[in-house]
């Protein structure tokens, strides 16, 4: 027999956004809500939440970290592990639905690798 709460606590676990999309939809745009409202914006456009590293939430038994919380109940994805949020303005604090999008690792070392190069170029937000 399995247990399921050996892997409902890993980050990101699809069947938990799922259970979250499907059967606890308002209370979910109710934390995204909180989550956004205790955020700092910056001249960017950037949501920053109040915290050193990426926000984590907790949320019916799950956990992940608050932009991809925003992020999937905001699109109604469920996110898998291996499908990563991207934040196009490289802030990893930040948690504006409008700077996040959905990308695969190879996207990702792009994205870093193209910061590096140029900068962030914020007219594309
Ligand atoms: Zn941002």
């Amino acid at each position: 027999m399995r247990a399921p709460q050996l892997f409902i606590v890993r980050e990101g676990f699809q069947g938990w956004y799922e259970d979250v999309l499907a059967n606890h939809p308002e209370e979910a745009q109710q934390l995204v809500a909180r989550i956004l409202a205790d955020t700092t914006a910056d001249e960017h456009g950037c949501l920053v939440t109040p915290t050193t590293q990426p926000r984590k939430v907790r949320f019916r038994g799950g956990q992940d970290r608050a932009y991809r919380f925003v992020f999937c109940v905001t699109t109604g994805l469920a996110a898998t592990r291996d499908q990563i949020v991207r934040h196009r303005c490289h802030d990893r604090r930040c948690v504006n639905p409008r700077h996040l999008e959905l990308g695969d690792r190879l996207d990702n070392l792009r994205d870093e690798r193209e910061r590096r190069a140029n900068g962030v170029d914020y007219a594309m937000l």
